[in-house]
């Protein structure tokens, strides 16, 4: 790090609360380092009080940019002056960019959802996906898959907070984009099951499966899943869920957690700051 670090260094930040657990360092100066680039990535603990001098400090400093997470992924957004499109659908930013102090908000989770797919050589668009969860993750993912061609939507979510949101979802889907969006109770298990079959993919965004739900999935039966579904589980912490642990039960071939989502989405933000291409294989060999 040291040899890189010099006075033309330009910074990049990541705002968020608690912070100190994240990856996303690891792989952005890894990667700079990589390809020779004169950035540095550090994290900041930014709460939504602090939230408005640390982007102004964005323009002060000449930062390139930030990553922005929870509890400012929505907060972030009057404070900035423009918003990339999706991230105007999906009313949250994770990715700042400043050129020449007009800081611009995207949203890569949905874009690291699809490419993470794409690694696989597995193209959902065209096809439907059931999808439960209407938070944060369910969102982008929502939004982004219509906009790249995902032709059925069912949006699962139970009633709580989410709700609401899970319904706004579907309206958005329905009249932006060319998606044809339902919305579905969590809780009547034979819609789920009944939805799931006629799916090419089912992905989980709710975060069951993770800690302190480690122990938990929305789907238990085996006998839900066939082989030919792609099933996604959001989840990186455990690498093998509940779920996925099912889907493998099922014999499913293509079984995935939330990993190479995490991956394609710093990438895409690193694309959006340097113009470069992450080496994404260098960086899961250091990561994972
Ligand atoms: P959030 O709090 O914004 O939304 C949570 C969603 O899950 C809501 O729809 C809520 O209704 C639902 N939910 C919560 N508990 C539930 C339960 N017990 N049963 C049924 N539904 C339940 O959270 P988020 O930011 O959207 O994150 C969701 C998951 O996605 C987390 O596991 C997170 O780690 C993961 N995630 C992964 C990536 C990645 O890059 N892989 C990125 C973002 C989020």
């Amino acid at each position: 790090m040291t040899e890189r670090i010099d006075g033309h260094t330009i910074l990049i930040g990541l705002m968020a609360y608690p912070i100190r657990h994240s990856m996303s360092p690891t792989m952005h100066n890894n990667a700079f380092a990589k390809l020779g680039l004169n950035y540095a990535y550090l994290a900041f603990e930014v709460t939504n009080e602090t939230l408005p001098a640390a982007i102004q400090s964005i323009r002060t400093l000449d930062m390139r940019g930030s990553n922005i997470s929870m509890p400012n992924k929505q907060k972030v957004i009057p404070l900035l002056d423009k918003l990339d499109p999706a991230a105007k659908m999906i009313g949250a930013v994770n990715t700042i960019v400043n050129d020449d102090g007009i800081l611009t908000g995207y949203t890569t989770d949905g874009i690291g959802f699809m490419k993470s797919l794409d690694d696989e050589g597995l193209d959902i668009r065209g096809h439907k996906m059931t999808l439960a969860g209407a938070g944060g993750a369910g969102t982008a993912i929502a939004v982004q898959a219509a906009l790249d061609g995902v032709s059925e939507m069912s949006i699962f979510n139970r009633h709580d907070a989410s709700w609401e949101n899970a319904k706004r979802n579907v309206d958005l889907l329905n009249e932006k984009t060319n998606c044809k969006a339902t919305l579905h109770e969590l809780e009547n298990r034979d819609d789920l099951k009944a939805e799931i079959a006629d799916s090419f993919i089912y992905t989980d965004a709710t975060g069951v499966g993770m800690k302190p739900l480690e122990n938990e999935t929305l789907v238990t039966d085996p006998s839900w899943f066939r082989k030919d579904l792609i099933v996604f589980d959001t989840v990186y912490a455990p690498r093998t869920t509940k779920l996925m642990q099912v889907a493998e039960q099922a014999g499913v071939a293509h079984v995935f957690n939330g990993l190479g989502m995490m991956l394609e989405q710093g990438a895409a933000a690193f694309k959006l700051w340097t113009g470069k291409e992450m080496p994404v294989d260098y960086i899961r060999n250091i990561l994972f």
